[in-house]
């Protein structure tokens, strides 16, 4: 792996350097700076302003709108956000769907639904996730039986993030009942004002509104709308999940962010007559935390190389994933620590229904919770290692 860039690369590392310097309002630093996802609306805002600057879709190829960037592009992309104080882009949409519809779709699919997503005209939740099965995704009970040129579709989806603003979900669904319980599991796409669909919030302990359940009650969705050869949803599903599993290669680039706002903190922090900086201890958890994070960025390198080599990233994905979370979860913390009881000087300023004295960073500690069970909990992502990395 060469990690020395040419004067190509480091042409466009100026222009994006220049794009995210006047290209993120002000307000939105702040935000992603105390660990906080953007609102939608603040989210579909920031694709389209990519969009109109032709970076709408950072690892798509060029023929689907994609901007067709080697590697190291999408690596200095991706820092350069970072390093500006940027969000990662919201990737329901365009890092699991999207690529599923233009490498299974037919023309009609590719033509209406590919366009949504580069401009966030449309916004896509993923149905997956059921009460009996998270991890156990073959237990998935949700039917959908033929009945002329419609599927009915009826059972219970959960922990279904964003669909109470998504225009769209994407599916899996039982079309057949085999003995092999991969089998016979479609991926439908299907408009959420679907007679039939209802939709019901769960509260998360970070008190922001991110997900919920999803109930099918006899909703008709046009066989049109199905993807790839039915009975086949299966094999697109595990396709799509090593993706969501490199999407946090991504978003592992963004964990800088977290390592400067902890020393922020750490600098402005007194203890008796020094910075807390100065002091042995937090500096050797602080050195210590950044030392991890540069580690795991080149085994981001590694993930993408891969990713753009064809090379299967199943296991070296699931060890991002892993140490990604974990140390997250870990900044977060100390973080907080950092703050100390400065961070009750915080204000939650996201969400009418947050105690007004819960501090931000607060806030994104506690979200960073779910990233250790959301896309694959930690427990499956060291059972994949084990199995497909160890040969256990
Ligand atoms: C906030 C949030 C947002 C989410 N968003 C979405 C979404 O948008 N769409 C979607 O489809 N899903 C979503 N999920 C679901 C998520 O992918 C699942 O929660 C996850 O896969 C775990 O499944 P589960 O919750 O059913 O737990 P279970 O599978 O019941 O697991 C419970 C515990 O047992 C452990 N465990 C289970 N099986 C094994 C095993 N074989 N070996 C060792 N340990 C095991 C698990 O690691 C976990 O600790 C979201 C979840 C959360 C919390």
């Amino acid at each position: 792996m060469n990690l020395s860039f040419d004067a190509a690369d480091l042409a466009f590392r100026d222009e994006v350097r220049e794009f995210f310097r006047d290209g993120i309002p002000e307000n939105w630093r702040l935000r992603v700076q105390a660990g906080l996802r953007l609102d939608p609306a603040e989210l579909i805002e920031y694709q389209r302003r990519l969009h109109a600057r032709g970076w709408a879709a950072p690892t798509w190829p060029k023929e689907y709108g994609g901007t067709g960037w080697t590697p190291t592009q999408q690596y200095i992309f991706w820092s350069e956000a970072s390093e500006a104080g940027a969000p990662p882009q919201f990737h329901q949409g365009l890092e699991l769907i999207g690529p599923i519809i233009f490498t299974y779709g037919n023309a009609a699919q590719k033509e209406r639904y590919l366009p949504g997503i580069l401009t966030c005209d449309d916004w896509w939740c993923q149905g997956y996730s059921e009460p009996g099965a998270g991890s156990d995704l073959a237990a998935l009970r949700t039917r959908a039986v033929r009945d002329g040129d419609d599927y009915v579709v009826n059972g219970q989806k959960m922990w279904t993030s964003y669909a109470h603003v998504a225009s769209h979900v994407f599916l899996l669904a039982r079309t057949s009942l085999e003995e092999k319980r991969q089998q016979g599991i479609s991926l439908i796409l299907a408009p959420m004002d679907t007679p039939g669909f209802r939709v019901a919030k769960i509260p998360t302990m970070d008190e922001k509104y991110h997900t919920n359940e999803l109930f099918l009650d006899d909703a008709r969705i046009p066989t049109a709308n199905l993807v790839g050869e039915e009975g086949k949803g299966w094999g697109y599903g595990k396709v799509l999940l090593d993706r969501e599993r490199m999407v946090t290669a991504s978003t592992a680039i963004f964990l800088k962010q977290t390592v400067w706002a902890v020393r922020e903190a750490a600098r402005a922090r007194r203890v008796g007559t020094r910075a807390l900086i100065d002091t042995p201890d937090f500096a050797a958890q602080l050195a210590q935390f950044e030392i991890e994070v540069i580690a795991l960025q080149t085994m981001v390198l590694r993930l993408i190389t891969d990713a753009a080599g064809g090379v299967d990233s199943g296991p070296r994905g699931s060890m991002v994933k892993l140490r990604w979370s974990s140390l997250y979860q870990r900044g977060m913390l100390l973080w907080l620590e950092a703050l100390g009881p400065e961070m009750a000087h915080f204000c939650a300023e996201d969400d009418a229904t947050l105690p007004p004295d819960m501090p931000a960073v607060m806030q994104g500690m506690l979200y960073s919770r779910v990233t250790s069970i959301y896309g694959g909990s930690s427990e499956i992502q060291h059972n994949i290692v084990a199995r497909r990395a160890l040969g256990l």
